[in-house]
This record gives C-alpha cells, sequence and structure tokens, in this order.
C-alpha cells in the first residue's frame, strides 16, 4: 500500500477539501481518497506544499513530428531512426506530467510499437492510444504519412486494415489543414458516401471514429456520417470563421466529443488573449462557444506539428484554454476527467477516485489559481509506479 499525499488535490472533476489529503493506491489502483493519517505499514510519500492531480491526457498528439517548422521534411527518414525520436518524443510527454496520451497520426504503424514499448514499462511513456495513417484523400492533408485513399471501397479497406493493425481509433482528415501544402483547412476532402463507409466499416470492428475537421461544412458532414469526435473544431469559412449553432445542437444531442487543439509556446502566445486581429477574435469567440456547449471537450497540445509546439507542452494548452475566458478548473478538467471521457477511458483514467488507474501528477503551486504551474511538476505516478 502506498500513501501519497499533498496540500491540495484537484481529482479531476472538483477541488477535495481537506488538511491531510492522502491518495491510498494498491496494485496501481486508487483505493481511496483519506483526510486522515496514513494506514499503519503504508510507504508514505510526501509532496508537501504541491497541489496533487490525475496524470495529465493529452487528446492529440504525432509522436512521430518533430515540432520543427519543417515537420514534414523532416520525416525523411528511415523508420529506425523516426522510432527512436518517438520514444524520446513519449519520455518528453510523460516527462510533462502526461500518463496518457493519443497519437492521430503517424506513419507506418509505428506508434504501435510506442505503445506496446510503454505498456511493458510504464517508465518509457504514457499509455497510449494510436490511430496509425490517418485516412486522407490522394494528394489530401497528411497525404506524406501514407494513409491515401479514394472511393468507399478504398476507405473500408483502411479501416480494415487499421482494425487487422490493432489501433484503438480511426483517424480520418476530412478537411484540409495548413501543414500540407496546396491543402486549405476551409475545404472538406471527402464525400457523404466516403464517410459514412468509414463509420459504417469501424462499427463493424468496434473501433470510434475521430475526424480532423478545420471546415464547418467538414464538421457538419462529419457529425452527418456518425463521426464520434471531431478534433480542432475551428468552424472555418473560405472567408471567416461561423459557428452554427444548430449544428453545435447536433453536436451535443448526438454526443459528440470535441477535441480543441491549443497553445504554443513562447512569452506572447501562452496566454494567447491576442490583441484585436478580428479573425484571432472569432477564433476565441468559436472556441469558447464550443468548450461551453455541452459538448464533451477535450484541451490537447497537437504536440509535434510545429514550432511551439514540443512534445510535453499540454500545460500551454491549459493556459491557452484559460486565456480563452474559461475558468482554470474547466480547463483542467479537459486535460483530466473530460479528456477522458472524450477518449473512451472515462472509467479508468482522469480522475482520483477507487477503482481509476494510479496515474498522478504533483506540481508545485495551484494550477487552479495559475495555469502555469502545471510546468513545476514535482512527482509523476502510473499506474502507482513513480516514473518521475
Ligand atoms: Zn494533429
Amino acid at each position: 500500500m502506498l500513501a501519497i499525499r499533498a496540500n491540495r488535490l484537484f481529482d479531476g472533476v472538483n477541488v477535495v477539501e481537506g488538511d491531510r489529503l492522502t491518495v491510498l493506491v494498491d496494485g496501481g489502483v486508487v483505493e481511496a481518497v483519506t483526510d486522515g493519517p496514513p494506514p499503519s505499514g503504508a510507504d508514505v510519500i510526501d509532496l508537501g506544499a504541491g497541489t496533487l492531480l490525475p496524470g495529465l491526457i493529452d487528446a492529440h498528439v504525432h509522436l512521430a513530428f518533430d515540432a520543427t517548422p519543417d515537420t514534414v521534411g523532416a520525416l525523411a527518414v528511415g523508420d529506425d531512426i523516426l522510432l527512436d525520436r518517438m520514444r524520446a518524443a513519449a519520455a518528453a510527454t510523460l516527462d510533462a506530467g502526461v500518463t496518457t496520451a493519443r497519437d492521430l497520426g503517424d506513419r507506418g504503424y509505428l506508434s504501435l510499437r510506442v505503445r506496446a514499448e510503454s505498456a511493458a514499462d510504464p517508465r518509457r511513456g504514457p499509455r497510449l492510444l494510436v490511430s496509425g495513417p490517418p485516412v486522407t484523400s490522394v494528394g489530401g492533408h497528411c497525404w506524406f504519412l501514407g494513409g491515401e485513399v479514394k472511393g468507399s471501397d478504398a476507405v473500408r479497406a483502411a479501416v480494415r486494415e487499421r482494425a487487422a493493425r490493432g489501433v484503438d481509433v480511426v483517424k480520418v482528415v476530412v478537411t484540409g489543414g495548413r501543414l500540407t501544402e496546396g491543402s486549405h483547412p476551409h475545404e472538406v476532402q471527402f464525400g457523404a458516401a466516403e464517410l459514412d463507409a468509414v463509420t459504417d466499416e469501424a462499427a463493424r470492428h468496434g473501433l470510434p471514429v475521430t475526424g480532423h475537421c478545420h471546415a464547418a461544412d467538414g464538421i457538419a458532414a462529419a457529425v452527418a456520417a456518425g463521426f464520434g469526435g471531431i478534433e480542432h473544431c475551428t468552424f472555418v469559412t473560405a472567408e471567416s470563421i461561423f459557428v452554427d449553432p444548430l449544428l453545435l445542437e447536433a453536436m451535443v444531442t448526438a454526443g459528440t466529443r470535441v477535441t480543441l487543439t491549443l497553445g504554443t509556446v513562447g512569452p506572447a502566445a501562452a496566454v494567447d488573449h491576442g490583441g484585436d486581429d478580428p479573425r484571432r477574435v472569432a477564433m476565441h469567440d468559436a472556441l469558447r462557444r464550443v468548450a461551453t456547449s455541452g459538448v464533451p471537450v477535450a484541451c490537447a497540445s497537437d504536440a509535434g506539428c510545429g514550432p511551439g509546439k514540443p512534445h510535453g507542452s499540454l500545460a500551454y494548452a491549459v493556459e491557452a484554454m484559460t486565456g480563452l475566458g474559461l475558468p482554470a478548473q474547466r480547463a483542467l478538467r479537459a486535460v483530466t476527467s473530460g479528456a477522458a471521457e472524450v477518449c473512451g477511458l472515462g472509467d479508468r483514467v482522469g480522475r482520483i477516485a477507487p477503482g481509476y488507474a494510479a496515474d498522478l501528477l504533483a506540481v508545485h503551486g495551484d494550477p487552479l489559481t495559475r495555469p502555469a504551474a502545471l510546468r513545476r511538476v514535482a512527482a509523476v505516478f502510473r499506474d502507482g509506479q513513480r516514473v518521475r
């Protein structure tokens, strides 16, 4: 029995009040949270003045991307080099207190190797959910990761291949993105028949589906096809940004889960309040509306996808979310219990509660009043094992 105590505790949903809060851990699982002396015979770890919270969950990362200005060019290496880079990225992610991460786009299914390695040894990286190469259109966004398809039959075959490989989720690039030359976020890449083929085939294999969707039309198309998850969800159009209230309502009704990708490392960008650039103001307004609409929301980093997005930078996403005007507690839920729900792991991780995996993060200071405290990691536990 392990007894871990700290002065403050956020359980993934609420702040728990008490003077001597102790998390009791047995067999890698949280047994209880008590406000009394630890049981005799327990190994006590006293983290003192810090705050204890669930290990963070980053619902959208790319271990294969190296966060340089030329992430695409940097992929021109063999699998061994790329795999080593991904292992380092996984270690950096865990170092930052992220005990669960969802990789939404690799090359050659290499993330499955990294998933197996960190499952065998929790010190190597977070618990991973992986999609393998994202399914995209020919020449579409992220085509260079190897997931190009055309037509419903090819889409179905791609989903079957991913199921056979053992992915946790099917990632579909529904709209364009900035990273790919010739691709535009406001453009939709697939027709309704192809998107329907994705959800139908994925359902046969019991796999959840999430879609990279910037364009408002792409979000609508993915929701209409029954996608369970939407990544980014920025509601861009060719001219501006438009959040369709009826679509948002339909998403709440359907239980669509949204992952907002936020934050960049850097002095000016950390709290992204953002001046008065009208597009930026409109974007912040759109993201705030999504975040407060009632859909389950994860706040994620998109780590790796460019400069300012190094692996292990999820804390900056939390700061950016509070920069949208949302309370810190809400932002913290979006990287713990909320992110777990989005990833389909809501009954196992993301909360400090009996029966949950003993994935814990201790930080110096109080992230509920100052989110930047998340960057001051004091200790990380995965499945009850101290890994940092
Ligand atoms: Zn991404």
